[in-house]
């Protein structure tokens, strides 16, 4: 962190603001001193340093990172990629391409448990499905609450794939416990209070993107969960807010390999949620795998027109099929 003084600060103030800088939080200072003004740089672990308290001096002109303010989740700090074990033959993260499948809200029994015996002979390795939905309006459909993570919990049991699906309040996590990953949606993405007491499970964790969040305040979600405890968390991009109305979000595709250089955490994209179209679920999924998405959460609907939410961005069954074929042949490519 470089901290440039004003030109009016007399040593004694110096000598203060320095000592409080060491003593707070324990690092080094090398000074440079100019001919208008001083120039302070701070040396050590500097992610707990409180850069507005450092602004807020009266003897501070600016001040700037030079370190990324998030420690667990750099890849600075932890240089080998993450792999997270989800079950016995899922893990996340070690080079193999993962796709979570299923419709976005569970809908009744034989719809949960048909749609995953179905992206289970497609290639499909993990089951989606919301029970508790966040919706834009009050009046759209909630989900089937305790009933939905009941389905689930069946269609897990009748294909042996583990199940992601959406926690939306803190007092839910015992609810949660046995869901192989519980999702954190885009509109929760700083619910901090939810972040800090999800960091106190071992649940592995999909964190998406907040609507209009940069990659740092995404990475800084991260360290919320991880700063408890919980290392086991996948980034999920979305698709963020941009001028663009014809898309549904926009699909941040450099968001891959840019989380790829600043973390070693997985990241999965969900090319649904970012189309807002079923026919663009195919080239933005194939884009992903190209730029080295280490998974897909993809919306599949039995019959999407009468679907329950998110009919038009839902592929069906057959859809599916031939999309997550070509996903695998593509992975299979540029592994060879
Ligand atoms: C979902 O996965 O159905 C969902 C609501 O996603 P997001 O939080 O990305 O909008
Ligand atoms: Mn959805």
């Amino acid at each position: 962190m470089i901290i440039v003084l004003k030109p009016t600060t007399t040593p004694e103030q110096l000598a203060v603001f320095s000592d409080k800088l060491k003593t707070d939080y324990d690092v080094r200072i090398n000074r440079w001193d100019g001919v208008h003004s001083t120039v302070l740089g701070l040396i050590g672990d500097t992610t707990q340093v409180d850069i507005e308290y450092i602004e807020a001096q009266d003897i501070v002109e600016s001040v700037k990172r030079v370190q990324e303010p998030y420690k667990k989740a750099n890849r600075k700090f932890h240089p080998e990629n993450t792999a997270i074990k989800i079950s016995d033959t899922v893990t996340i993260g070690d080079g193999s391409l993962h796709i979570m499948a299923g419709p976005c809200s569970v809908e009744s029994e034989q719809q949960i448990v048909g749609i995953a015996k179905s992206v289970q002979r497609s290639g499909a390795t993990l089951l989606r499905g919301g029970a508790f939905k966040p919706r834009t309006s009050p009046y759209a459909f909630q989900g089937l609450k305790a009933e939905g993570l009941d389905l689930l919990k069946i269609a897990r049991k009748a294909t042996g794939l583990p199940i992601v699906t959406e926690i939306m309040r803190v007092s839910h996590i015992d609810m949660f416990e046995n869901v192989d990953i519980i999702q954190v949606g885009a509109r929760n993405m700083q619910n901090f209070e939810l972040l800090k007491e999800l960091g106190k499970t071992n649940k592995p964790i999909l964190l998406k993107r907040g609507l209009s969040a940069t990659i740092e305040e995404w990475l800084m979600s991260a360290e919320y969960i991880m700063a408890g405890g919980n290392d086991k968390v996948m980034l999920c991009e979305r698709g963020i807010r941009t001028y663009e109305t014809f898309t549904r979000n926009t699909l941040d595709i450099a968001a891959i390999p840019v989380i790829k250089k600043l973390s070693h955490l997985p990241v999965i994209i969900d090319p649904s949620h970012a189309a807002g179209k079923s026919w663009l679920v195919e080239p933005l999924a194939m884009a992903a795998v190209a730029a080295g998405a280490d998974g897909l959460i993809i919306e599949v609907h039995n019959d999407p027109p009468h679907a329950w939410s998110d009919g038009a961005q839902s592929l069906t069954p057959a859809q599916f099929d031939s999309v997550a074929h070509k996903l695998f042949s593509l992975k299979k490519a540029l592994s060879e």
